[in-house]
């Protein structure tokens, strides 16, 4: 009979890198050799519609460079696709599993599908040990003085800066402990034609950010022309990059970048507390009165970038050849399918969260739900944002347009589809005949 050795699994989910990683430092940290596992989610993968999904390869190359990296050290990272709970089933039969290592995820599906992998896995005697990884501070450690979660951004924020200090910025340091993964000859990743997708030809931008840029940041980061923005938005999304030493760099460098590194875990936060915003809820319930008029064929010039107001149309076009949109751009068109369509933004939500490279459910509905006037801290009902002021503000000289509306001038290039002065009106009635007495006063 052969005799199984003994080990650790760490699994990786939105945490793909080997260094400063909590979970992955306590497995190496254990009794056993560790064997990393990433795990491709058929529940998540069967319902994208694209089989050139460029966040599925991101994630098949990522995983193909930590293999390497492994092989390396005479280790390798297993590849699953399946059920997770399946998975789990026959990894359970096929290793001798003494304990599984994992960094939190604060999604709804994710938080469900770890409590059965946990009651699973408990039920066999195995240990599994969770851990916070991707925020600098998760659930309840960011309360109010009442014990209460913030539903507002600006005294959370304050929180947040006055419980940080240089424990909660240190490094795991994995690097130490590196003899300590399995050691296995041969271990075969599946291809991406295997698990039913295929190359994309997306582009991805560097896990990196110049302090030149950051510095900047503050000043520069409203111009969508401009390269001005780090654009690390996907590697925090897949843990490609670690928040802790971004967070150390935006200390000395931008109090507002470091602001952005907070919006992200302030919306992670509203997720974790009022979890009813995933299940297409308004966080604001009066505001699922609102009468929207979803007119299926506006929507369609929405999404492809024919409104006839250039910022609208620049952004959507961005998003639809590369999977990035700048967010002042991302507020500006989400602003004018809500209020100037008076389209539901929760179709403006699914259709960001199908074509984002970096989409993050926490910041999508957070971003989505600031833009209706439905989500906590939220953009008041009574602004709707004009794309010519804004386009007067933030492009000027139309760089940013003319790059993604080069037939700006010509004849084939569509009036406004709406006039500006008649949305707002009809938006703002509309929006009081919904809340009537819960209007916040202007
Ligand atoms: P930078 O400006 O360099 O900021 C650094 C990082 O801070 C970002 O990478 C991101 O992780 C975080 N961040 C910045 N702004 C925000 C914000 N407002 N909310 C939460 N986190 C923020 N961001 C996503 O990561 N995923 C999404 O699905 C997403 N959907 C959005 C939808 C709408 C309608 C709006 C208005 C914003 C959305 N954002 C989303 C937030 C923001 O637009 C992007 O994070 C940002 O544009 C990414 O570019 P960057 O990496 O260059 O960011």
């Amino acid at each position: 009979m052969e005799i199984k050795q003994r080990l650790s699994i760490f699994w990786l989910r939105r945490d793909l890198r080997l260094n400063d990683n909590a979970a992955l430092y306590y497995a190496l940290k254990s009794e056993h050799p560790v064997l990393p596992l990433f795990i491709f989610d058929t529940a998540i993968l069967d319902k994208l519609p694209n089989k050139k999904d460029a966040r599925v390869h991101f994630i098949y190359k990522t995983l193909v460079s930590l293999h390497g990296q492994l092989n390396l050290l005479g280790s390798g990272l297993l590849v699953k696709h399946g059920n997770p709970i399946d998975v789990w089933q026959k990894l359970m039969q096929e290793y001798d599993i003494a304990e599984v290592y994992t960094n939190h995820d604060y999604e709804k599906y994710a938080i469900n599908r770890d409590e059965h992998v946990r009651g699973l896995l408990n039920s066999d005697g195995i240990g599994f040990y969770t851990f916070k990884d991707q925020v600098i501070f998760e659930k309840n450690e960011v309360l109010t003085g009442t014990g209460q979660p913030y539903t507002v951004f600006t005294p959370y924020s304050k929180k947040w800066k006055e419980k940080l200090n240089d424990f909660y910025l240190k490094s795991y340091p994995t690097e130490k402990y590196f003899n300590r993964f399995y050691q296995i000859n041969s271990l075969n990743m599946p291809t991406l034609n295997d698990i039913g997708f295929e190359e994309s030809g997306a582009e991805f931008p560097p896990p990196v950010v110049a302090d030149s840029l950051v510095e900047k940041y503050g000043e520069l980061r409203n111009f969508p022309a401009l390269p001005a923005t780090s654009r690390l938005s996907i590697h925090l999304r897949f843990g490609t990059v670690s928040i802790r030493e971004l967070v150390r760099k935006a200390i000395p460098l931008s109090s507002t970048w470091l602001n952005e590194l907070i919006w992200r875990e302030f919306y992670m936060n509203i997720l974790f507390h009022f979890p009813h915003v995933s299940d297409g809820q308004a966080f604001r319930k009066e505001y699922d009165g609102i009468e929207w008029r979803n007119n299926e064929e506006e929507f369609k010039r929405w999404c492809q970038g024919k409104t006839g107001y250039p910022i609208v149309d620049a952004g959507m076009r961005e998003l639809n050849a590369t999977g990035f949109m700048h967010n002042r751009v991302r507020m500006i068109t989400a602003s004018f399918l809500i209020k100037h369509l008076l389209i539901d933004w929760r179709w403006g939500e699914a259709y960001f969260a199908e074509k984002l490279l970096d989409f993050d459910f926490a910041a999508n509905n957070g971003g989505w739900q600031w833009a209706a006037g439905s989500g906590c801290d939220a953009a008041p009902y009574f602004r709707v944002f004009s794309p010519t002021a804004q386009t007067e503000k933030f492009d000027a000289d139309l760089k940013y347009i003319k790059k993604w509306v080069p037939e700006l001038n010509s004849f084939s290039y569509p009036k406004p589809m709406v006039d500006h002065a008649f949305a707002r009106d009809r938006a703002l009635s509309t929006y009081k005949a919904a809340l009537g007495d819960k209007m916040p006063k202007e």
